[in-house]
């Protein structure tokens, strides 16, 4: 274990055990289901978009530390930017968690980079993904629920 994995994996813990956006959102203009068969994960993800921005963002739902830890990171990346800036970012995220040879840089993500390390281990990448498919079809798509099989 290097240093760098130890702070990334106590970053994880402390979303995990401090969901950040844990909470329903009344006005939302879209909610998504998110389900990950593979492992259990259920999230439900909120977004209210006003002029082409983000303006507000929340999830509710149980699943694993990577799951629950990818959802906070997100809403706390995905905030105040534009739907073309999530969007670029959920690309950036799927490149990085999914491909063997990311064109992405963790280090340019902040604390989303914590999940790079995630790539190492397949049967979790689904995990981390989920909550950003079901942002990318709560921007996007008229689906309202997403699952990763
Ligand atoms: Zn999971």
């Amino acid at each position: 274990m290097s240093e760098m994995s130890d702070l990334y994996q106590e970053l994880i813990l402390d979303h995990k055990r401090n969901p950040r956006n844990f909470r329903d959102m009344p006005d939302a203009t879209r909610a998504v289901d998110g389900h990950n068969p593979l492992c259990g994960d259920q999230l439900r993800l909120f977004v209210k978009v006003a002029d082409g921005r983000v303006e507000d963002v929340s999830f509710i739902g149980v699943g694993c530390a990577i799951s629950v830890a990818s959802a906070s990171m997100l809403t706390e990346a995905v905030r105040g930017k534009t739907v073309e800036e999530a969007q670029r970012l959920f690309a950036e995220m799927h490149d990085l968690l999914t491909s063997d040879h990311p064109h992405t840089d963790p280090a340019e993500l902040g604390s989303l980079g914590a999940l790079a390390g995630v790539h190492e281990y397949p049967m979790r990448v689904k995990c981390a993904t989920l909550s950003w498919h079901t942002l990318d079809t709560a921007l996007t798509g008229d689906e309202e629920s997403v699952t990763t099989e």
